[in-house]
């Protein structure tokens, strides 16, 4: 059997298959950035266009009540808690991610008064790390606590350490930290633990219960198809809902929005988190995202996340061993994307752009292949792995025409 007529087998055999229908992808387009953007739900379109020509220009103020946009953070919170192993009523629907980290940083350093110290990782992705020096900053002191993985944990704890947060998969390598290990040292120290999600909510086996995790924060346009913008969410375990503190009190946030009183009474639990007017359009877009993944566990999409990434694997080191690996080898230890490391990575990047297999760059030597389990197929890993052998047998990557850098990597 050819690897092309194995690659088809295993589609056929994938039983989230049929998720991919549900979304539109480019024709001969060879899509590896579901990581960055996911692929647009087909129901979109026709869905923002009623929105917006419908609810919007018709109806104007009264869709708030009759279209269901007073409801809609709502309606998404519950379609994505079975996403999160969460209970919809701890899971908020808000804001972009680098704003809800900031709420739940804030809100971490409330409920361990006396403790200053975040503990994050050395190569957290950027945002996080401005977030939490911002957040210790308007605190007026406190210290951020830098690791380089796992193996740092446990020396870095002590009595001053109010969380410890990481991001669940790292956004360069891929590698996947163990959240029930981290949460359990976190807790054993006095601290609490919060996982970044952005590149697990939709593609991996999330199980916020199962971890223990007191608090996490995940992105609405990856692997939840939400589109660009899409907002990020918020979970919140039950054991701190009734001491929330409220980082950003805001109206939607409050228990009765339009009695329009002017002291802030906080709503129930993690709504109080919920801030100001939820974006209508960008919530539109995340609905028809969920909606995509709708009857899909976290479990199958991990098995599927983890069949692709294995296969992809296979296939550099049979046809391009000069690669660097850079994505763990252990499938516990990754995540849904494969990294290799390359001199010319950027230039590499952009070559396989032009043949229509996109992927991304990342600074300073990294090129990711994102492996969305809605709309990869087998056969796309075949031929993603056909042109990366022809971008380096032809030399494209040296070529200078693909060097130059554009403002979005
Ligand atoms: C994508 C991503 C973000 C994005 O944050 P925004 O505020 O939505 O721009 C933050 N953290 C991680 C780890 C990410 O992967």
């Amino acid at each position: 059997m050819s690897t092309r007529e194995r690659a088809a087998e295993l589609d056929a055999q994938d039983p989230l298959a049929h998720l991919r229908e549900r979304h539109h992808l480019p024709e001969g387009l060879v899509y590896l950035d579901g990581n960055s953007l996911g692929a647009m739900p087909r129901t979109a379109p026709a869905r923002l266009q009623h929105t917006v020509a419908h609810e919007w220009g018709e109806r104007l103020i009264r869709s708030w009540n009759e279209s269901g946009w007073y409801t809609a953070p709502a309606r998404a919170a519950a379609a994505l808690a079975p996403l999160l192993g969460a209970d919809a009523d701890e899971v908020v629907v808000a804001d972009s991610t680098s704003v809800n980290l900031a709420k739940l940083l804030h809100t971490a350093l409330t409920l361990r008064p006396g403790r200053g110290v975040i503990v994050m990782e050395r190569g957290s992705f950027p945002t996080d790390l401005y977030v939490a020096r911002g957040v210790l900053a308007l605190r007026g002191g406190g210290e951020l606590r830098l690791v380089d993985g796992p193996q740092d944990l446990l020396g870095v704890l002590d009595d001053d350490v109010a969380l410890v947060s990481v991001t669940e998969v790292d956004f360069r390598t891929g590698f996947r930290w163990d959240v029930g290990a981290v949460t359990a040292s976190a807790h054993a120290a006095g601290a609490l633990a919060l996982v970044d999600l952005c590149h697990s909510t939709g593609a991996l086996d999330v199980d916020v219960h199962a971890w223990d995790v007191d608090l996490a924060v995940g992105c609405g346009y990856k692997f939840l198809h939400g589109g660009p913008g899409a907002p990020a969410h918020c979970y919140v375990a039950r054991r701190h809902h009734a001491g929330l503190p409220s980082p950003t009190p805001a109206w939607f946030g409050h228990a009765e929005p339009f009695a329009m009183s002017t002291g802030f009474t906080p709503a129930p639990g993690v709504q109080r988190l919920a801030g100001g007017t939820p974006p209508v359009l960008s919530l539109t877009g995340l609905l028809c995202g969920l909606e995509s993944l709708e009857g899909a566990t976290p479990a199958q999409l991990q098995a599927k996340a983890t069949a692709l990434t294995g296969f992809f694997l296979e296939l550099l080191d049979a046809h391009c061993p000069e690669l660097e690996i850079a994505t763990p080898r252990d499938p516990a230890r990754r995540g849904a994307h494969v990294s290799v490391r390359h001199p010319r990575a950027y230039a590499l990047v952009q070559a396989l752009i032009a043949r229509d297999v996109v992927g991304d760059f990342r600074d300073p030597d990294i090129a990711r292949f994102g492996l969305a389990p809605t709309t990869t197929r087998f056969v796309d890993l075949v031929t993603a792995v056909e042109q990366v052998r022809a971008v380096l047998d032809g030399g494209e990557d040296t070529q200078e025409r693909f060097a130059a850098r554009t403002a979005v990597t």
